[in-house]
């Protein structure tokens, strides 16, 4: 990749593991100092943001901020502006999935799921606009879905919870189309992370079948392409919309679906 963000700043939620981890990567190697955030092993998460910093050369900074919590995802935004300078883009990735018809979904499941999904980019994209409108450029990148345009059944709460992302991508996204500020949402189909290994797991054991079987049968069913797309791709095309290339283009919702949404 080339040094195409190089001298930019970029916060990325949820970013140790999946996507968001490929996303954060990805820009680093691009050139930008990024902020990590998100849940897991302290050790583990400490190796991650060396070995950016000494991978790519840029700075890397870590806050442990929880998405469901409004004051503490205000002083991530403020910390990641104070520790890294600026913040020129910033990518809402984190998430959580829950998979339940909707008469027995849980309530507390719905509430955390409407919170980390939707409002945390809501409360992220309220603290980060303020200082990318004074300085008239910006990037907002949010990682919506497949789910975001369409549905599937048992997911009600993710479903609900996308395309509310997508909906208030547009939104901001014509507020700030003046002030040089983009904002966009990526809806990728099924990519091979933690969130979906456990919908695999569950799927072998609920209907009794074989790994291959839950995979290409029931968790690929809706994708044409019967491949994941892979966390390569997505980071690709959120450097893409994060660079200066990307300017023209804001409030779309741009699928990486393997053909998903074309049917
Ligand atoms: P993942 O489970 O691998 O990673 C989720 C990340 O979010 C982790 O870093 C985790 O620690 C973090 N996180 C979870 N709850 C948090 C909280 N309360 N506060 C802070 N961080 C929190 O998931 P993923 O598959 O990489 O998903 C990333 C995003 O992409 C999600 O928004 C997901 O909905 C979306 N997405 C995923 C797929 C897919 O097939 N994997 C498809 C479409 C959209």
């Amino acid at each position: 990749m080339s040094h195409t963000l190089k001298g930019k700043s970029a916060l990325v939620t949820g970013s140790t593991s999946g996507i968001g981890l490929g996303i954060a990567r990805g820009f680093a190697e691009a050139g930008a100092n990024v902020m990590l955030n998100g849940f897991g092993d302290a050790a583990e998460i400490e190796k991650t943001r060396a070995g950016i910093e000494s991978e790519f050369g840029v700075k890397a900074v870590y806050s442990g901020a929880d998405m469901g919590k409004p004051d503490q995802i205000r002083q991530m935004v403020k910390d990641a502006e104070t520790q890294l300078g600026r913040l020129d883009i910033l990518v809402n990735n984190a998430g959580i999935q829950f998979v339940s018809p909707v008469e027995e979904f849980p309530e507390d499941k719905w509430d955390a799921i409407l919170a980390i999904n939707l409002s945390s980019v809501f409360h992220a994209t309220k603290a980060a606009v303020p200082a990318m409108k004074a300085r008239k450029s910006g990037r907002i990148i949010n990682l919506a879905s497949a789910h975001g345009l369409v549905a599937s059944p048992f997911k009600a709460a993710y479903v609900a919870a996308k395309h509310g992302v997508v909906g208030f991508t547009k939104s901001v996204a014509l507020e700030l189309a003046e002030c040089g500020v983009t904002a966009n949402s990526i809806c990728p189909g099924f990519v091979l992370t933690p969130l979906v290994e456990k919908q695999i797991v569950d799927l072998m054991a609920q209907k009794n079948i074989p790994r291959e079987t839950a995979v290409r049968d029931v968790l690929l069913l809706p994708q044409p392409t019967k491949e994941f797309v892979t966390i390569s791709q997505v980071a690709a095309l959120a450097a893409f919309l994060a660079s200066d290339a990307a300017q023209g283009i804001t409030g779309s919702a741009y699928s990486i679906d393997g053909g998903w949404t074309a049917r």
